[in-house]
């Protein structure tokens, strides 16, 4: 791989995965507090609604990629399937043990995993999740075949992640919305402007639902679908392992 996108910025594909480390290193501590100012609380919907169709069930293995502070395994933990928390990030997992800890959730494995390159063995899980997670990754068709490998056949994939809203007019608010408020909220809030632009210009940066879905399929999954909240503003990839 030559240069790839870190915000607007073309670097080589280690320096991406080194920075992109150091956004979530900054704003691990105040991750969810922003993600609640920033999207007005409706992170928690998508959430609620991504997990909805993942549909967890007791005895299933699930893993929950690019994890960070265990939003999405939080919402998984009741159904009784076994989950496990993986992100590449040591102060993410640090954040959402803590936060389990005080919330007296348990029974949650949490592991330390580039996305790219898994030490699980082929065919561990039930179910991969990864929300708002894999527009960081480097090498995002890795992860795509990462993916694909650990699951069992008949395993699922879903991946919730910000989009392009096809809705009129949508676009200009939302860049407006994101290139004025958003870096001064993470300046004001988290002390880290720059932090916040990169996650806002990763966002304009990641490939269309049709085109994400492709990579998806390329990956080797079927039936691929897309279920688009907010005109496509977030949206809801999922596929099957046959
Ligand atoms: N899934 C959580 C949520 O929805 O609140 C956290 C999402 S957070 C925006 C993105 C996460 O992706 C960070 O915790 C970051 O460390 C992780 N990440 C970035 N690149 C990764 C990689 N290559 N492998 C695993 N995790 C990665």
């Amino acid at each position: 791989m030559d240069k790839v996108s870190f915000g607007y910025e073309e670097v080589p594909p280690e320096e991406k995965t080194r920075r992109v480390r150091g956004v979530f290193s900054n704003v691990a501590s105040r991750y969810d507090l922003m993600n609640d100012l920033m999207s007005g609380g409706m992170h928690r919907l998508w959430k609620n609604q991504f997990v909805r169709r993942v549909k967890p069930r007791r005895g299933e293995a699930i893993l929950d990629m690019a994890g960070g502070t265990g939003d999405i395994a939080f919402r998984m933990v009741g159904s009784g399937a076994q989950i496990t928390v993986a992100d590449i990030n040591r102060e993410m997992l640090d954040v959402g043990i803590e936060r389990a800890r005080r919330q007296g959730i348990e029974g949650l494995v949490w592991a330390e995993e580039n996305a790219e390159a898994l030490t699980f063995v082929d065919q561990t899980f039930d179910a991969y999740t990864i929300a708002f997670g894999i527009r960081n990754v480097t090498d995002i068709p890795a992860a795509l075949r990462e993916a694909h490998r650990v699951l069992r056949i008949g395993g699922r994939f879903f991946c919730l992640e910000f989009s392009t809203s096809t809705w009129p007019g949508f676009r200009e608010l939302y860049d407006s919305y994101s290139h004025n408020i958003v870096p001064r909220v993470g300046r004001a809030v988290a002390g880290d402007e720059d932090s916040y632009r990169y996650l806002i210009e990763s966002i304009r940066r990641f490939p269309d639902m049709p085109t994400f879905a492709g990579m998806i399929e390329k990956a080797g999954f079927a039936r691929v679908s897309v279920e688009p909240i907010l005109g496509g503003a977030v949206a809801i990839h999922s596929g099957w392992k046959i």
